[in-house]
């Protein structure tokens, strides 16, 4: 009879399961998975929940052994297709990392081109790729059991959602908008100082991190709940923005390709 491993680690005295977690890249910046090795100052706490056991950004060593699968990037190759399924049959939990991961991210605005080989050829010029036309989501293809937003991710919302699924509490997202977090950071608005913003209809979670360093929202993490853009619009306009401003901003990352695709065919129509 063998003995049974003791665990490696406790959390306030009771025994820890470590969940063994990969990290994978499709097309993308890597960023993302950068921010989780930015934080220095609880890097070590956060690893004590988990076991990582594929971070090629991080380590040599590679396992196909594992719970959690935080996937970061769209799916722009063949070949990646295939590796998402490879993972999706291989973890119990895919975690949709960062806005390409979850919505196309930057990579998408390649989609609105009618000629997808004059966005190839501005990119890559003659060198051949093997790229499809489209940048799509990871759900595009597989099952997403939760998504991580932001371009990049927050680190410290990383961190609470992954000691969340470690602990095996549920994950809640906010939904409300950013500006209400920008209040609570007690920052002027952005409007006010000459420059347009998508706080009042863009997911909080990341602090306002963008207008609490002076630089208006993208809508990087997508629509809060009841995102009204009709009047986000209007609020646009108040300060004197065109409607082509809001749109540049609504295409940006994918997450508000419903709310770009009406205000794109309004302006066509004119
Ligand atoms: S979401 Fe942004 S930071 Fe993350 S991989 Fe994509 S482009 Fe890079
Ligand atoms: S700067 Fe942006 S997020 Fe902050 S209050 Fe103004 S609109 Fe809202």
């Amino acid at each position: 009879m063998t003995t049974p491993l003791l665990p490696e680690r406790y959390y306030l005295g009771v025994p820890l399961i470590r969940p063994k977690v990969a990290f994978f890249e499709l097309s993308s910046c890597e960023g993302c998975q950068l921010q989780i090795l930015n934080n220095e100052s609880s890097l070590l706490d956060f690893l004590a929940f988990l076991s990582v056991v594929n971070f090629r950004e991080a380590m040599t060593e590679r396992s196909d052994a594992y719970d959690i699968a935080f996937v970061e990037g769209s799916v722009t190759r063949n070949d990646e297709v295939e590796r998402l399924y490879a993972i999706r049959k291989a973890a119990k939990t895919v975690v949709a990392f960062g806005s390409c991961a979850c919505f196309g991210g930057v990579n998408q605005l390649k989609n609105r081109f009618t000629d997808p080989s004059y966005a190839r050829r501005q990119v890559y010029g003659d060198h051949q790729v093997d790229s499809n036309d489209k940048a799509l989501p990871l759900e595009a293809f597989v099952s997403v059991d939760l998504k991580i937003f932001g371009c990049p991710v927050k680190k410290e919302e990383v961190e609470r959602i992954v000691m969340n699924l470690a602990l095996g509490r549920s994950v809640q997202h906010p939904k409300y908008p950013v500006c209400m977090e920008c209040k609570a950071n007690s920052n002027n608005c952005l409007f006010d100082l000459g420059e347009p913003c998508l706080g009042p209809i863009t997911r909080g979670g990341c602090d306002s991190w963008c207008p609490n360093n002076r630089a208006g929202c993208w809508g990087c993490r997508g629509p809060a709940e009841d995102a009204n853009t009709r009047q986000m619009n209007e609020i646009m306009q108040k300060y004197g923005f065109p409607e082509e401003t809001l749109l540049d901003r609504l295409e940006c990352f994918g997450g508000f390709a419903k709310e770009a695709e009406k205000l794109r065919a309004k302006i066509n129509r004119g």
